[in-house]
């Protein structure tokens, strides 16, 4: 994306919230090996309470097939079996040889237009200083608004204590000078955590200049003429068509036909979305 762009985005206090920092992630999808590590030890850490038994604050899904198995095909995620999380996913799409799949680790975006922030009825959601969506567990009063508009599916409804619940960043971590759970034990050492808008983070040299990231690999290329510039991967959001400016970015799968990789990460800081704005009615992920 443009300097220009991204210097709009990062190079000022959110105008919507006022935060100065903005923390964020960058995930390399090419390196993912879908071994849930980090969804389990952030299960370990935050979420193995009573209620939080579905919940994933952090979750891998293979695509295109990933979603888990449903008991008599219910919608409610209790129904879901989660037993065995990557049963019947890991089916590659396309025609033998160009078949392809890949893995999807998806935290809470921590968007800096979050769509759930205005739908709490108690105000209980808010932005810190810091750019985390938190909800606020003593003002919360479970009317699950949030959860309804959340187009990435990553408010959790905890039944027992009548709350909504979501992934927090690992902000009390953060407070201890660590990172996140599930940026510490990534097997596949796929993810950094950083500033977005700290211009010397690490993450942000990576997003704005992608030459520090993946280069695609095409054997008519890489093979016959060393000489020929391949242009790099730019790092991309997931849904930015949801208009909520997620904080995660990821670099896509170089193995995924272009236009399957639009449908997922099209658009991003290209211009489209040009000015934060609320999106009334969000389209579910379920379209894809
Ligand atoms: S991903 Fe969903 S829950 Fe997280 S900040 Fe964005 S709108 Fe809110
Ligand atoms: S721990 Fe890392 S490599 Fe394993 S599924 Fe999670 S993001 Fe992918």
């Amino acid at each position: 994306m443009s300097e220009k762009l991204w210097q709009k985005y990062y190079g000022q206090p959110n105008p919507l919230y006022g935060n100065r920092v903005q923390f964020g992630m960058l995930l390399d999808l090419n390196k993912c090996i879908g071994c849930h590590t980090c969804s389990m030890s952030c299960k370990q850490t935050w979420t193995n309470g009573p209620g939080q038994e579905n919940m994933f604050w952090n979750s891998v899904a293979t695509q295109p097939y990933g979603k888990y198995p449903r008991k008599n095909g219910s919608k409610n995620p209790a129904d879901w079996d989660y037993r065995f999380s990557n049963l019947y996913q890991d089916t590659p799409k396309g025609k033998f040889p160009k078949l392809w799949q890949f893995y999807l680790p998806r935290p809470c975006n921590h968007c800096s237009n979050p769509a759930c922030l205005p739908a709490c009825p108690t105000r209980s959601i808010y932005k810190t200083e810091d750019g985390i969506v938190l909800i606020d567990q003593d003002k919360c009063e479970g009317f699950q608004y949030c959860v309804k508009a959340c187009p990435y599916d990553k408010i959790y409804y905890n039944a027992v204590t009548k709350k909504s619940q979501k992934c927090m960043f690992c902000f009390p971590l953060l407070e201890k000078g660590q990172e996140p759970q599930c940026v510490k034990t990534c097997v596949g050492k796929i993810r950094i955590f950083g500033n977005l808008m700290d211009p010397e983070s690490t993450i942000s040299k990576m997003i704005r200049d992608p030459s520090l990231g993946v280069k695609p690999y095409d054997p008519e290329v890489n093979l016959k003429a060393t000489h020929r510039v391949i242009n790099p991967i730019q790092s991309r959001q997931y849904r930015p068509d949801f208009g909520t400016i997620p904080s995660v970015w990821y670099v896509p799968p170089k193995n995924v036909p272009p236009a399957e990789v639009e449908k997922y990460f099209g658009l991003a800081m290209g211009g489209l979305i040009d000015e934060p704005h609320h999106v009334e009615a969000p389209v579910k992920m379920k379209d894809i």
